[in-house]
């Protein structure tokens, strides 16, 4: 019998495990997926809003105001990359004065700090701002995160602190007995006191399962074109339009590693499985974005990708329990902003049912992790001479090493597919998208994991890459 067991290993049933493994308590955590932080957590904007623009008094206001300062210690103490780089929400018409002066009043009421900038004042933050842009509101405490490290980093600390993982685990049916619940998978059968559901996307469907039918949830989808990184910043700041009863818009942000996103879209889509992207969409995007910047480097794009926003029918985020059944839905954005501070709110739900008694080894922090590309000529070389496979390049775009792909296959919690290795590490993100690397991939993935080539996959159980050996080579893995 478990005492919690958590039903979705994005970031937010990722926290919610971390911050639950602070205590002693026995917790599972369980994903459909073959890798933690597989779904929305790891396709979108990656921005920790400042927390001005939810509307007072909602949880998305509480929570991601909160989430937004528990951030800087978290990443440190998880060795994520962050950096607060600041936004600027671009008015390009004078009619949006007003509205940017409501949002002045909004910032006000959630007590999070901007300034109004003139369209000199913008210029002068962003040198490639377009002419159009008339007035902007600068948020300093906006961020960026690497979201796949970051999921990665949060179940790690929590596998690392005592929780158990287990993948491939689609949860099908939910039983209710007198004080605690039967959940079972297509495989096994598990029992604990507390259920959380942090299903994202299926959400509502977990919660229907034992007869909680409050909301429902529609796939809200967003488009994005990724630019490759310049070696000069072409923005440093996100900036945003004016947002609108669709959302905040179709933004522009720079990723912690220099690269570029432009997007997201926003429509509603029937089907919690299509990630398609279209040819329209990406036009409209660019014609959007177009009319804040101007130079927009389009030959620098290296690939199209979608996510899909969990809308909730109420408008807010889902938190509620009862009788140890805890729904964290309709997560959409801020989430990822609001995700650390969702999770305390989770933990107080769990108290309503166990006692929770902190443990006297918890331990916030992850084991550093070596990234090559970020260090100095100096500390390389100390690196290389300590563990040769740091001196063995794998990726030559992002410049990653054999040995910060073997970390991340040996960690807790670590990769066992190439888009896994790609997640934590890197290889396959830049301009020639996996073909150099990714056969290097499999081969280590292959010997780390004592597997032969040909059961090695991309992501998924039935994602195959190799069918066959073409030519007798002898050890299958030579
Ligand atoms: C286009 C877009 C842009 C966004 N931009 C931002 C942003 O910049 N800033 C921000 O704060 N937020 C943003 N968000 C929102 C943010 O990404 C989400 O709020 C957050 O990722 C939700 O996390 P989650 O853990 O609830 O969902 P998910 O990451 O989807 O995790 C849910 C997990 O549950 C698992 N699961 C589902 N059903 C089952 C089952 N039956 N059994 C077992 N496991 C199951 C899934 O496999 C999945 O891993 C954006 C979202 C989108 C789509």
């Amino acid at each position: 019998m478990y005492d919690v067991l958590i039903i979705g290993a994005g970031v937010i049933g990722g926290f919610v495990a971390k911050e639950l493994s602070r205590y002693n308590i026995k917790t599972i955590i369980l994903d459909k997926e073959n890798d933690v932080g597989n779904v929305t957590s790891a396709a979108n904007s990656a921005i920790i809003h400042s927390g001005y623009d939810p509307f007072p008094g909602t949880n998305k206001a509480k929570h991601n105001i909160r989430g937004s300062k528990l951030y800087e210690q978290i990443c440190q103490e998880l060795d994520v990359e962050f950096k607060r780089v600041g936004s600027l929400t671009c008015a390009t018409e004078e009619e949006q004065i007003e509205a940017l002066h409501a949002l002045v009043a909004r910032a006000k009421e959630n007590n999070v700090e901007v300034k109004l900038l003139n369209k000199e004042e913008t210029k002068k933050q962003e040198p490639f701002i377009s002419d159009n842009v008339i007035a902007s509101l600068y948020a300093p405490t906006a961020a960026i995160v690497n979201p796949f490290e970051l999921c990665v980093a949060i179940v790690e600390n929590a596998v690392d602190n005592g929780v158990t993982l287990k993948l491939n685990e689609e949860v099908t049916k939910i039983t209710k007995k007198k004080d605690y619940y039967i959940v079972k998978t297509k495989d096994n059968t598990y029992e604990a006191k507390v259920v959380v559901n942090a299903a994202g996307l299926y959400s509502d469907e977990i919660a229907k399962m034992v007869n909680l039918n409050s909301f429902k949830i529609r796939p809200r989808k967003g488009e994005y074109i990724v630019l490759d990184h310049f070696e000069e910043p072409y923005v440093s700041h996100v900036l945003f339009p004016m947002p609108s009863n669709k959302g905040k818009g179709i933004m522009m942000a720079p990723t912690t590693h220099n690269n570029y996103l432009v997007g997201a879209s926003s429509d509603f889509i029937d089907d919690k499985g299509d990630y398609s992207t279209h040819k329209e969409t990406i036009d409209e995007i660019i014609s959007s974005v177009n009319r804040m910047v101007s130079h927009l480097p389009l030959k620098r794009n290296i690939r199209q990708f979608s996510g899909l926003r969990s809308t909730g029918n109420t408008g807010d985020f889902i938190i509620e329990e009862k009788d140890g059944f805890i729904i964290l839905g309709a997560i959409e954005s801020p989430g990822l902003a609001a995700a650390p501070s969702i999770a305390l709110e989770a933990v107080e739900l769990v108290s309503k049912t166990l006692d929770l008694n902190e443990k006297e080894n918890y331990n916030p922090k992850r084991r550093k992790v070596n990234r090559l590309s970020k260090m100095g000529m100096e500390e390389r070389n100390k690196l290389i001479k300590e563990n040769p496979s740091y001196g063995r390049i794998i990726c030559r775009c992002e410049q990653i090493s054999e040995g910060e792909v073997i970390d991340s296959i040996r960690r807790n919690a670590g990769a066992t597919t190439v888009k896994g290795v790609k997640k934590r590490c890197r290889p396959g993100f830049g301009l020639c998208q996996g073909g150099f690397c990714e056969p290097r991939v499999i081969e280590i993935l292959a010997r780390e994991l004592n597997k032969d080539m040909l059961d090695i996959r991309y992501d998924g159980l039935k994602s195959y890459i190799l069918k066959t050996y073409s030519k007798e080579s002898g050890d299958a893995n030579d």
